[in-house]
């Protein structure tokens, strides 16, 4: 079980996320002898146990279904804890991009909140980088401490810290521990106050980038001015405002349609009707029970060609399942916002630190030009 490793089959013991439906995703750990109890139906850990990540379970009764994935920092932010606000995946997936964090980056985070950034910081810099993440509430530093220890992420470390006034430095043996961010995230109230500490514990020898993710403008404004006052260049603010576009074919249908699909309706439904009445008739000439159900001779059961022409004109109700776009039928093509996306606006301030660019505070600059 891990968020930074992968595997085939589910064994016991496993943090596994059940797929519910859109709205509710159940992170479950698999114990033989359980069950999850949903309003689909009750789901046995036990037929959990052995399946594949990715299959899909029935319930006990067999009417409802699930399915296992296995864990992802993605599926984590949709259904972990909410301690905090959290930063979805829109935002973080652009962040990731825009700050050049992959395999071997080293990370500073403030605050952890809910660890949901967290999370996704761990799997993209893998074994091979490490995040520094700090918490000043002290209920949330000890839930999510506990929380990536039981999920296996080694390359997070995490501080109980005021990163506003203690700064990130952090003490080891007497010493300070070598940091050297390549890359700085700060989702805090008051980001200005922090990035005048991260001068010690960012890397000297390669580009550093930043991003300051603020709800109100005016944090904006003062996040920027600090960030220029300290040096730091490229300074862009960017919104990541995510939408998603679902684009398909849709059958045409015209009023001479809907009327023939109502004929089909009434016409299947009188010739139920006569079936039945037929099948009445002959098991009272044969001296048997009437039965409920088709009760013809399988030499008379229509065979599936006979049924396509029994139920041949139904392309909106049941019948013939008619596949998108066979050119039977006309179709437009559309496309449509679902506008449910989970995204948190907050503008993203993002900053560079380059070693070899020389940044002059233009204020500066011209006090030493009139010296
Ligand atoms: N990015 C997080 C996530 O995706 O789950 C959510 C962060 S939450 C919005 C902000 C967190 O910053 C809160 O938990 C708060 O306690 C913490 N915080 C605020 N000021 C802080 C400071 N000066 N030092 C450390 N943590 C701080």
């Amino acid at each position: 079980m891990s968020f930074t490793a992968y595997k085939d089959t589910i064994e016991e013991g496993d943090f596994v996320f059940c797929w519910i439906s859109r709205e509710i995703i159940k992170p479950i750990h698999v114990k033989a002898g359980e069950v999850l109890g949903t309003r689909f139906g009750i789901f046995s850990h036990d037929d959990m146990i052995g399946s594949l990540y990715g299959a899909q379970i029935s319930s006990a009764k067999g009417y409802g279904f699930i399915h296992l994935l296995h864990p992802s920092p993605e599926l984590w932010t949709l259904s972990l804890p909410h301690r905090t606000q959290i930063v979805y995946t829109p935002d973080s997936s652009y962040i990731t991009q825009r700050l050049g964090i992959t395999v071997g980056t080293r990370v500073i985070e403030a605050g952890t909140g809910s660890a949901s950034f967290s999370h996704s910081f761990a799997r993209t810099i893998g074994r091979e980088g490490k995040l520094f993440t700090y918490e000043f509430h002290e209920p949330r530093y000890v839930e999510a401490k506990q929380e990536l220890e039981e999920h296996g992420l080694t390359n997070v470390e995490i501080t109980h810290r005021d990163v506003c006034n203690g700064g990130f430095e952090i003490e080891e043996n007497g010493a300070s521990k070598d940091i050297r961010a390549n890359a700085v995230f700060l989702d805090l109230p008051s980001p200005w106050t922090a990035i005048p500490n991260l001068s010690s514990v960012i890397s000297k020898d390669s580009r550093v980038g930043v991003c300051c993710f603020s709800p109100c403008i005016e944090q904006v404004t003062k996040t920027v001015e600090a960030l220029m006052a300290h040096g730091w260049s490229s300074i862009e603010m960017v919104e990541v405002s995510a939408k998603r576009w679902e684009a398909r074919k849709q059958m045409v249908r015209r009023v001479d349609d809907a009327v023939e699909r109502l004929r089909d309706v009434k016409r299947r439904k009188d010739a139920g009707i006569q079936r039945r009445k037929d099948d009445i008739a002959r098991e009272a000439l044969e001296g048997t029970e009437p039965s409920i159900g088709d009760k013809r001779p399988a030499s008379e059961t229509p065979q599936p060609e006979e049924k396509t022409k029994e139920t041949g004109f139904n392309p909106f109700g049941k019948g013939v399942r008619v596949r998108d776009g066979d050119p039977q039928w006309e179709w437009i093509n559309v496309s449509k916002v679902e506008s449910d996306i989970k995204s948190h606006t907050s503008y993203l301030t993002f900053a560079y630190m380059d070693p070899n660019i020389r940044v002059v505070n233009p204020v500066e600059e011209v006090a030493e030009i009139i010296a």
